[in-house]
């Protein structure tokens, strides 16, 4: 087996903003090297197993060495393995990305690369700067301001030539530095008045922008404490930003929103939330324990025969019962001779992914639609089995027995996950969020399992978000203050109660 290295550009930070390519990269590494300006969220994305080495600066301040990032991704790939480094905007623009090339090819190692959006001109877009235009500037110069200590005569960069012409200057890695940046400009020749924008987290939901003039930019970076990762854009497109600036005006633009999930909803809140500009940090309440070795769903698979329909209510349920399937070596024929129903669309899309098309979808996604086509369907011969979640509820076997034999075969649980304890803690306490969302009571009552009774009162530092009156009363029961309770009992409701608060 050959290993392989991709050196990929992770984009500027915006999670939407990586390429496909970068993307199937990700999807099929089994390491992955990354650092502080790849957005962490890509991780995700990854399969599992999949090692994930980071090789930023960590909290000890302690960074790993070019050559210690060089050697660990060389030895990962001669281990056999498929290596994706993962770096900030394009891995050519002061990524260093062309020295760990170099050092692949040396060591015979096949490598690609993927190039990404650079933050010098994604950045910038996002503060509302075009990097040319044709007003304004006609070519633009991306400069690094990581100037050496040893270079006495100054001659690293060629300030004469920069301050000289028309086009838009941008530094990177240039905050330590941002004094001799603009009096060079100024000694060379550059009007003090030329507009400066400073652009840090360009393109998250932390972006800040601040502008001033070369002649003042450095005081005004000091006050406003300005720091690393920062953009400098230097020209007169900075003006532009007045009428271009399409991202901070988003309606969610630096809000950033806990999203307690529970199976359903979450997913469609987070895009929402991200799509208007705010920052959705999502915590999982429950996850899926699959029942092991399980013999009672071997029996009624081999029965299946007997059967005349079979409903599955969840991507899980379809998941462990084909997979079951599978595994006894049969496949999606034994089911010729069954109705199959799904509740959900997402479920019934599973079941297709498997070949089969489902037979009866219900309009509505719950047992009580699904019960009201069935009831005209079945005959009291009939034999239905339905695999799925120990504690789902009840309604849909009981109702079902009073026409039919039913046999319930419990394939799953779903469980507290607390595995985000500890980080739920440190975000409740660290004062970065603005809202938490509730969108059933279910999950208020998970929520405040996993961080502990003692901790509610963290709760009160933020505004509590709730779907609906059910909700709200759960969550006061707890004690924990509703700062707003949604006047439609929907997503969207959610949303606007967080949008129309001023
Ligand atoms: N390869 C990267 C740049 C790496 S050098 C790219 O193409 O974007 C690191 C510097 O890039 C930082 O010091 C900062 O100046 C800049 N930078 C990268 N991402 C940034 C971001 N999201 N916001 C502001 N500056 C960023």
């Amino acid at each position: 087996m050959k290993g392989k290295v991709y050196l990929v550009g992770a984009g500027p930070g915006d999670y939407k903003l990586l390429t496909l390519k970068g993307l199937e990269c990700i999807k099929k590494a089994d390491v992955i090297v990354y650092d502080r300006l790849a957005n962490k969220n890509y991780l995700k994305e990854a399969k599992e197993n999949c090692e994930f080495i980071y090789v930023g600066k960590a909290s000890s301040n302690h960074t790993l060495s070019q050559d210690d990032i060089n050697r660990v991704i060389a030895d990962k790939a001669k281990e056999g393995k498929i290596v994706t480094r993962l770096k900030g905007g394009d891995p050519y623009v002061f990524g260093r990305g062309g020295e760990e090339g170099e050092l692949l090819k040396e060591e015979g190692i096949e490598f690609e690369v993927v190039p990404g959006i650079t933050s010098a001109i994604g950045g910038l877009c996002y503060a509302g700067i075009p990097i040319t235009h044709r007003g304004y500037a006609s070519s633009f110069h991306v400069i690094t301001g990581h100037l050496r200590d040893d270079d006495k005569e100054n001659t690293e960069i060629n300030w004469n030539a920069l301050a000289n012409t028309n086009g838009t200057l941008v530094f990177l890695m240039g905050v330590a530095n941002l004094q001799k940046i603009s009096s060079n400009l100024i000694k060379e020749g550059k009007s003090k008045d030329t507009p400066v924008a400073l652009i840090s987290w360009a393109t998250r939901s932390n972006q800040r922008v601040i502008t001033s003039t070369l002649e003042n930019v450095y005081e005004t970076a000091i006050m406003e404490n300005v720091k690393s990762p920062t953009l400098i854009a230097v020209g007169d497109v900075v003006e532009l930003r007045g009428k271009l600036n399409f991202f901070e005006t988003k309606p969610l633009f630096g809000k950033n929103v806990i999203v307690t999930r529970s199976r359903t909803q979450s997913s469609s809140l987070v895009s929402k939330i991200s799509d208007l500009g705010g920052n959705p940090i999502e915590v999982p309440t429950i996850k899926i324990d699959k029942i092991e070795n399980n013999v009672a769903l071997e029996n009624e698979i081999k029965n299946i025969k007997d059967y005349t329909y079979l409903v599955l209510t969840s991507k899980n349920a379809v998941d462990i019962f084909f997979d079951k399937l599978d595994e006894m070596d049969l496949d999606s024929r034994e089911l010729s001779n069954l109705k199959v129903c799904a509740i959900g669309s997402t479920t019934a899309k599973e079941i297709k992914n498997r070949g089969i098309k489902a037979d009866i979808v219900p309009e509505k996604f719950v047992a009580e639609y699904l019960f009201e086509e069935l009831k005209d369907v079945l005959k009291s011969t009939d034999k239905v089995l339905i695999p799925r979640a120990k504690n789902a509820r009840d309604f849909l076997v009981d109702k079902i027995s009073e026409i039919c034999e039913v046999k319930e075969v419990h394939t799953y649980e779903t469980v507290l996950d607390d595995s985000k304890k500890e980080e739920v803690l440190q975000i409740l306490n660290s004062g970065e969020a603005d809202y938490i969302t509730f969108a059933s009571s279910s999950t208020v009552k998970n929520f405040i399992d996993i961080i502990g009774h003692d901790n509610i009162d963290k709760l009160n530092e933020l505004k509590v978000i709730s779907i609906g009156p059910i909700t709200t009363q759960t969550a006061k029961s707890l004690n924990i203050n509703v700062y707003k309770e949604s006047e439609v009992s929907t997503i969207d409701g959610m949303i606007d109660s967080i949008m129309n608060d001023k």
